[in-house]
């Protein structure tokens, strides 16, 4: 029997579009979701559909599911994917097919830096998303994303003092000028007195089990997914004992060395994720250099009867390297963005002169950024340091705009840190992208 009901209880937007379309892209039902093309809507709800969809498919054959699937990735991860792993673009706004969406995935190269909403869950729906696809398939590209995850969208969420928390992960920020669009008159982290059941607690649930995202297993043997100074100290899928140690200062440095403490004495696969950032890898096993070529966004695959005191020597190349974005950013335009290994740096305005703002700062193509070891700030960090360029400060006043000036512009020594370390010492400004001299 139909039911029927008063509609004008229906008082939120999206649920009348709900009601009169037959479903809206904010909750994903507008399309059936094997057919869907995108990622759309509620960024959170989306990455946990997807999420959940995938688990049907590693327990059954469902091919249009599966499809649907592939093709809602590359959407995300080739035009709505910030550079920081950010993947909701938008705190309101319409969806590609029109309806009204809020906390959302944005349009195709729709990618905002001050109004990046990139809710904190958001980033841990697509980390959870990403691991079972990579559990699905053994694709190093979805750890890729993971990793992407981890250190630069979900690592920022919580301050230093292990107590505050953002909700919004913009990559620019303005500072005392500029109040956070998911909380009114917010110009840093919360305390934890403001309420929020869903951030916080996915962050820390997140944290407390990330030893259960650094090694998947298969029936052939052992796959090191994420690097981390730890010690493994379990079981192959048949039951036999394995323990091995991974000592590195990962993600500082790309060099890790694996020693089987223990193993059993028959052959197995001990699999090493090579990054996607990792051009050059190398590799020893017991000293002896390895000469196959270690593909960036691959597993390297070790087949042998492993001994008690082998000892693996991996290399990952950790350059700072400048990333620039799709010309269809329009955001991003002319500017980039700085990397090394897994972590993407930013500009943050205690690192400048007082006079000097961050839009104040160009950064030279060919800018050498060295890397440094801090221990004694924001907990111990690896900044980058380097020789930029900077416009003369100019009060703006009210223009909105005026001639361009023709003044030579100044060098100016400036150091970067892990974006994930912003926002510790006061309101701030800061940005990930960076003007091009
Ligand atoms: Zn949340």
């Amino acid at each position: 029997m139909k039911r029927d009901f008063d509609r004008s209880l229906l008082t939120r937007p999206e649920l009348r579009d709900l009601e009169e379309c037959g479903g809206t892209d904010q909750r994903q039902s507008r399309i059936p979701l094997r057919k869907e093309q995108y990622a759309v809507g509620h960024a959170v709800n989306s990455m946990y559909l997807y999420t959940s969809a995938t688990d049907v498919c590693m327990e059954q054959d469902d091919p249009d599911l599966r499809a649907a699937l592939d093709r809602i990735w590359n959407d995300l991860i080739s035009r709505k994917i910030y550079v920081h792993g950010g993947v909701c673009a938008n705190q309101h706004g319409l969806s590609i097919r029109g309806d009204r969406v809020g906390e959302a995935h944005g349009n195709p190269y729709e990618l905002p830096n001050s109004t990046g909403y990139n809710e904190t869950c958001a980033q841990i729906g697509n980390f959870m998303w990403n691991w079972r696809l990579l559990l699905m398939t053994g694709e190093a590209r979805y750890a890729d994303v993971m990793e992407l995850c981890l250190y630069n969208s979900i690592l920022p969420c919580i301050g230093q003092d292990g107590a505050s928390w953002f909700y919004m992960n913009p990559l620019r920020w303005y500072g005392k000028d500029q109040e956070l669009k998911s909380h009114k008159h917010q110009h840093e982290r919360y305390q934890p007195t403001v309420n929020s059941t869903c951030c916080p607690t996915n962050l820390l649930r997140t944290m407390a089990s990330l030893h259960g995202y650094l090694y998947s297993m298969s029936d052939d043997g052992i796959s090191l997914d994420h690097y981390g100074a730890n010690v493994f100290d379990g079981t192959l899928l048949d039951g036999s004992p394995l323990r091995l140690r991974q000592d590195t200062d990962y993600p500082w440095s790309g060099k890790i060395v694996i020693t089987i403490e223990s193993t059993p004495s028959y052959e197995f696969i001990i699999r090493l994720r090579i990054p996607n950032w990792a051009v050059g890898a190398s590799l020893s096993l017991n000293g002896v250099s390895q000469s196959s070529e270690l593909k960036p966004t691959s597993y390297y695959e070790m087949r042998r009867e492993w001994r008690s005191g082998d000892v693996i020597e991996l290399d990952l190349p950790m350059e700072a390297c400048l990333l620039v974005a799709h010309p269809k950013i329009e955001a991003c335009h002319n500017h980039a963005a700085v990397k090394r290994g897994p972590i993407v740096y930013c500009l943050e305005s205690p690192d400048l002169p007082d006079e000097i703002h961050v839009s104040d700062v160009r950064l030279p193509r060919a800018i050498a950024l060295t890397p440094k070891c801090e221990p004694d700030l924001l907990n111990g960090v690896t900044v980058l340091e380097g020789a930029a360029l900077r416009v003369e400060p100019e009060d703006w006043s009210d223009a909105l705009y005026r001639p361009l000036s023709l003044k030579p512009l100044d060098e100016i020594d400036i150091r970067l840190i892990p974006y994930y370390a912003w926002a510790n010492r006061g309101p701030a400004e800061m940005t990930i992208w960076m003007p091009l001299a």
